[in-house]
């Protein structure tokens, strides 16, 4: 049954849909909470915020550490901002709950920026899995959009599978990467470029001459590969985060993605097939978690894992055991 909100989380829906900050900051608080009140409530609001949601452009960008994300990320800030849009930064970064230091999370990055009234920002969440992490960023980024930022941010690191996760939940993925010519190879390897649908290179003030080089490089590989979209090409081009170069540029190129995918239909099409995606992949992480928490699965568990480790039984047999008893109340 709907309607079921308190009137302290009424006021925090009313709060976001005013754009009010402090609002919106909590409720993503509760989005990030792991205590099932916290999450009851969440999705509560959540529902309330869903039918004002969706009408920014959403960006994922990527790069190694030391790429420039960071610095690109305060001078497109700034730019944006002087353009008339709201910004919102969210990240994913699920390398603090391996590592136990995050990456991303520095509270020092993007000092200007955050000064500015029209940019909301977010460091990552930093508990759970690469899918819990970035299931709580993806539901934030709702909350923002309900709270009228038009633009909106996801950083992730290079690390793992962060990038393709991101590319699930944005409009347009972007690679930020450096001018040296290993680099381009990484990312070829790892099959980050076929996800990308722009890929910038930074710190062309540095060398600009080696920077086109790259930029010719770039081009050619992705010549090479599957186009991300049969009405997109993407683009490669350069740029100075550091000194504010190649900003214009950009936006225009995500403008113009923007529009093509707006007019041929393929940026609602990919929004309703990412919405599924999640779906499913909380589907089964809810699974996951109810399989493990069944007393008899749970109870069964060691002694089962150590006879597969020591070959007395084959995984499947093990599977088929455990997974029988969620038929079993
Ligand atoms: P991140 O780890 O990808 O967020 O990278 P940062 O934004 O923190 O940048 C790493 C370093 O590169 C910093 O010292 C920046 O000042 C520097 N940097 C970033 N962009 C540029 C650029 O366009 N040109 C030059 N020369 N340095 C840059």
């Amino acid at each position: 049954p709907r309607n079921t909100l308190s009137e302290a989380d009424q006021q925090l829906v009313n709060g976001v849909l005013a754009g009010q900050r402090r609002a919106l900051a909590k409720t993503i608080t509760l989005i990030e909470s792991t205590r099932d009140d916290h999450q009851e409530r969440a999705n509560e609001i959540l529902g309330e915020l869903l039918p004002h949601s969706g009408k920014a452009i959403r960006l994922g960008i990527s790069g190694v550490p030391g790429a420039g994300k960071s610095t690109f990320i305060e001078a497109l800030g700034i730019w944006l901002i002087d353009h008339g849009y709201k910004l919102a930064v969210l990240a994913v970064d699920p390398s603090s709950s391996v590592s136990g230091g995050s990456i991303l999370g520095d509270k020092t990055r993007m000092e200007q920026l955050c000064q500015r009234p029209g940019a909301f920002i977010r460091p990552s969440p930093s508990a759970g899995s690469l899918g819990g992490v970035a299931a709580k960023t993806r539901e934030s980024m709702l909350a923002c959009e309900a709270a009228g930022y038009d633009v909106i941010l996801v950083e992730t690191v290079g690390v793992g599978q962060s990038e393709t996760t991101v590319a699930g939940m944005v409009d347009m993925f972007i690679l930020v990467q450096l001018p040296n010519a290993g680099d381009d190879l990484q990312a070829i390897k790892k099959g980050i470029v076929e996800i990308a649908d722009l890929v910038a290179i930074n710190k062309s003030d540095i060398n600009p001459q080696m920077s086109a080089i790259a930029c010719a490089q770039w081009k050619q590989a992705i010549q090479m590969l599957r186009p991300t979209s049969p009405n997109w090409r993407p683009p490669v081009i350069t740029l100075s985060a550091l000194q504010k170069q190649g900003i214009d540029d950009f936006w225009s190129e995500i403008e113009k993605f923007r529009e093509i995918m707006t007019k041929t239909g393929e940026l609602e099409e990919k929004r309703k097939k990412q919405a599924l995606a999640w779906m499913w992949s909380m589907i089964e992480g809810g699974l996951r978690q109810r399989f493990r928490n069944h007393p008899q699965v749970h109870a069964a568990l060691p002694k089962l894992s150590g006879e597969v480790a020591s070959g007395q039984i084959t995984p499947g047999v093990a599977a088929r055991t455990l997974l029988d008893y969620l038929d079993q109340h």
